[in-house]
């Protein structure tokens, strides 16, 4: 097979002729005017985030600048520059200090903002945690400028929690034992490090060895901390020789994620009003489940908007006695899917081994007498009755002495000392008035609606800002970082509703 040499050797002709190819010199030095205003388009959202940021209250801001004139220290960023360049980077998906720094040396939107300055990461970094109650209230005077327009009423809120990974891996979770060992290794070391101005090593090796081991040890020891107050949140009966807890961020939980896996994390809370899928409330929470969540998350919305929502919609995780009651007394009207109905009972009979002609349905209940009476003709009295979700579960015992002598214990109680038990669960009024309303179409019809709110935002946080997992580690931290992405998509829904139609109207 002969080789083609096209590529390495042009024909004769093509050689002998003179091609004029346009120069490129990287040796020159060039100046250019830079005219700032032009480096974005008139249209351009780095605009509309810097006229909506500067039409915001930021006296909050101000008034935590420490740098005055007439007193000694270097002027400070503009908050109004520092929050407008956070917003447009979250909006591109870009949470890191260092990359936005990156990006004011040589972006036009960056360049834009910054009057082509370049502000240092560590400004950045330190401006995105240090402002909490500001951010709170800028959130708030975001929501003030979106209800002005029409775009919340509170009249339908659909509220949902989402877990979002943790800054730690699985691996950084240990046991009480193996903390108490690691923190007296870390003493131990700390006591044996000596001088550092002594040390062979260089002065600054020293210094940050140092550091970094007393750093280890404080970790070690909130992770100590956090762990005791678990253990002290667990029931006496409860194994707590199990629990765990990170060294990397002790406030994390192991939650179960999407798709069924299980690791640490946090449990975002967003409530989402129906008009225009505006985020009207967001919280953090280390619960594993959303059980308890619909209460506070209401209250936040009132204290964002000083108006409490006319109706919650919210899935099964939330629909329980307790939220029924809670939402009950504020006059708010429930919406949501019934709790679930397990079939734990069934599944427990099957793993002791009870034969399924021996489940409940064989037992026949005497309601004149509050008893039941077994397939055996026995009498089963009430023993005991407790409250489980939306549920009343009331047990019922058989005597052990007529379980012990029963021909049927093999396949009815089979290896239990006790007599057998058998739980009977009444709905509340509460659940049954639920279960009423959820029963009509008009009902029906709401909830439908509830996954295409609620978890829009949810989602857009996700996958657009890329809040899958934190950067920054601590509650306090993690929730800053969930506002400033919920900040960002309340701007987003303004520019897109707002600002975008108003500009094409003047055009
Ligand atoms: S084992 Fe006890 S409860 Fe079961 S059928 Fe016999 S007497 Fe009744």
């Amino acid at each position: 097979m002969g080789k083609d040499k096209s590529w390495t050797s042009p024909p004769r002709e093509e050689a002998q002729r003179a091609v004029r190819l346009k120069q490129i010199n990287r040796q020159q030095m060039l100046l250019r005017p830079v005219e700032v205003e032009k480096l974005v388009d008139p249209g351009h959202p780095v605009r509309a985030i810097w006229e909506l940021v500067g039409r915001l209250n930021l006296k909050p801001f101000y008034d935590e600048i420490e740098s005055v004139e007439g007193v000694a220290g270097r002027p400070v960023w503009d908050p109004q520059l520092l929050i407008s360049l956070w917003i447009y980077a979250y909006k591109d998906g870009v949470s890191s200090a260092r990359e936005i720094s990156r990006l004011c040396e040589y972006h036009p939107a960056y360049q834009w903002l910054t009057g082509l300055e370049v502000v240092n990461y560590h400004s950045l970094a330190d401006f995105r945690i240090r402002h909490k109650e500001a951010l709170d209230q800028l959130f708030m005077g975001v929501l003030g400028v979106l209800s002005h327009e029409g775009l919340i009423t509170l009249q339908r809120v659909m509220h949902d929690g989402t877990k979002v990974k943790a800054c730690a891996s699985d691996k950084s979770f240990h046991r009480k034992a193996t903390l108490q060992d690691h923190l007296r290794l870390a003493r131990e070391q700390v006591e044996q490090m000596g001088d550092p101005e002594s040390e062979e090593l260089s002065r600054r090796v020293a210094k940050a060895r140092q550091r970094a081991l007393r750093e280890k040890q404080q970790r070690l020891g909130e992770a100590l901390k956090a762990l005791e107050q678990i253990e002290a949140s667990r029931s006496k009966s409860s194994d707590k020789t199990k629990l765990r807890v990170s060294t990397t961020d002790p406030e994390a939980r192991v939650m179960l994620h999407a798709k069924g896996a299980y690791g640490p994390g946090y449990n975002v809370q967003i409530s989402t009003d129906a008009q225009a899928k505006i985020i009207v409330g967001v919280g953090v929470t280390q619960a594993p489940t959303d059980a308890a969540e619909l209460e506070p998350a209401v209250d936040r919305v009132e204290a964002n908007l000083d108006q409490r929502p006319k109706q919650m919609v919210v899935d099964a995780g939330f629909t329980n006695q307790a939220t029924m009651e809670a939402m009950s007394e504020k006059q708010v009207d429930l919406i949501g899917a019934l709790p679930k109905r397990n079939g734990v009972a069934a599944n427990r009979l099957q793993q002791r081994g009870v034969s399924p002609e021996f489940y409940l349905q064989a037992f026949e209940y005497d309601a004149s007498a509050d008893c039941y009476r077994c397939p055996a003709g026995r009498v089963l009295l009430y023993e005991t009755q407790e409250r489980q979700g939306a549920s009343l579960r009331r047990r019922y015992r058989a005597r052990a002495s007529d379980c012990r002598v029963c021909a049927f214990q093999a396949q009815c109680c089979p290896g239990t000392k006790r007599g057998r038990s058998l739980v009977r669960s009444e709905q509340t009024p509460e659940l049954a008035a639920f279960e009423a309303k959820m029963g009509t179409p008009e009902a029906q019809a709401i909830y439908k609606q509830r996954a295409g709110v609620a978890e829009f935002p949810n989602a857009w946080i996700k996958d657009k800002i890329g809040l899958r997992q934190f950067r920054l580690r601590g509650l306090v931290k993690v929730t800053l970082e969930t506002l400033w992405a919920c900040l960002t998509y309340n701007i987003c829904q303004w520019i897109r509703l707002c600002w975008k139609p108003q500009r094409l109207a003047q055009a």
